[in-house]
């Protein structure tokens, strides 16, 4: 797995390390959003910068270096053609739905200093090292950051009705992804989602954390800013009062389609007003992974 989240690393230092002349641009080559869901390389995004790996051939979410193509872009990318847990999917009832999260939630109330960054593909928010937490199993995984995918049906540049994961059928505007790693082992990996969706916004106390991130965010891909005194502690009660959730052990969404990352999604999306959704859809372009056919319900 070592060798693998490498490449996923040089994949992400390929995207981030290009000029985006426009929001649709990455690395030369048409591109939309990361990770969905899972992932994309930007979801390792915070751990290129303990790597040196060389960059790999680019890959998008459209054209010839789509989706559809990922699995024959690159020797290393095969799990995203043959894989049979892969990510996103499109829950049914058929797929694992717990009423209770199936993990706890160490969240600090506030970290003293996060990076906010434009990354072209996404934005994000990297926290700081071992300061808040997800138990599960025994294993304490800890946030690396969060970013977000918009597949959006409500802007013009994103003509397709398609996001990372789907609900029988249904998608959000925006799916929030909150990554965690096992220290023990990098590749190890477990991520929240969290759907956007037009609404009456909670009270700020609990959505502090999406206002605080998406008004810092740098107007220029490429670019980053710290935040002092960001309130993560709403992210926290938000993401554990919204089920019932989704499990299932999937994959990076997003090249070299990892497997053996482990999901729960919440169902119940966060209510955010339109200047909210229109704010994140201006920022981050089009992003999402068709749904796949997990074999492993
Ligand atoms: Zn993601």
């Amino acid at each position: 797995m070592r060798s693998i989240l490498s490449i996923a690393i040089a994949a992400t230092l390929a995207l981030a390390s290009s000029a985006h002349p426009t929001p649709r641009s990455v690395g030369g080559v048409e591109h939309n959003c990361l990770a969905s869901a899972i992932m994309s390389g930007d979801d390792f995004r915070s751990l290129r910068k303990r790597n040196n790996a060389a960059p790999t051939l680019p890959w998008s979410y459209e054209g010839s270096a789509g989706p559809a193509f990922w699995g024959s872009l690159n020797p290393n990318y095969t799990s995203c053609s043959s894989g049979k847990r892969q990510s996103p999917i499109n829950f049914t009832p058929n797929e694992k739905i717990s009423v209770d999260a199936p993990f706890e939630l160490w969240y600090p109330q506030s970290f003293d200093e996060v990076e906010v960054e434009n990354l072209g593909a996404t934005v994000e928010v990297a926290v700081p090292a071992d300061t808040a937490f997800l138990k599960r199993d025994n294993v304490k995984y800890s946030l690396v950051q969060f970013h977000v995918h918009t597949p959006s049906e409500t802007s013009p540049h994103h003509p397709r009705p398609t996001l990372q994961h789907h609900v029988q059928d249904k998608h959000y505007p925006s799916e929030v992804h909150f990554v965690h790693r096992n220290p023990a082992n990098p590749a190890d990996l477990h991520v929240v989602g969290l759907f956007l969706n037009r609404g009456t916004p909670y009270a700020e106390g609990l959505t502090g954390w999406l206002d605080e991130w998406i008004n810092n965010v740098p107007a220029r891909k490429g670019e980053h800013t710290k935040v002092k005194d960001f309130p993560i502690g709403g992210a926290a009660k938000v993401l554990l009062s919204s089920g019932p959730f989704w499990q299932y052990e999937g994959s990076l969404t997003t090249p070299p389609c990892s497997e053996g990352v482990r999901w729960v999604v919440a169902n119940k999306p966060l209510p955010v007003d339109e200047t909210m959704l229109a704010a994140v859809d201006s920022l981050v372009p089009f992003s999402s992974r068709f749904t796949q056919k997990n074999q492993v319900a």
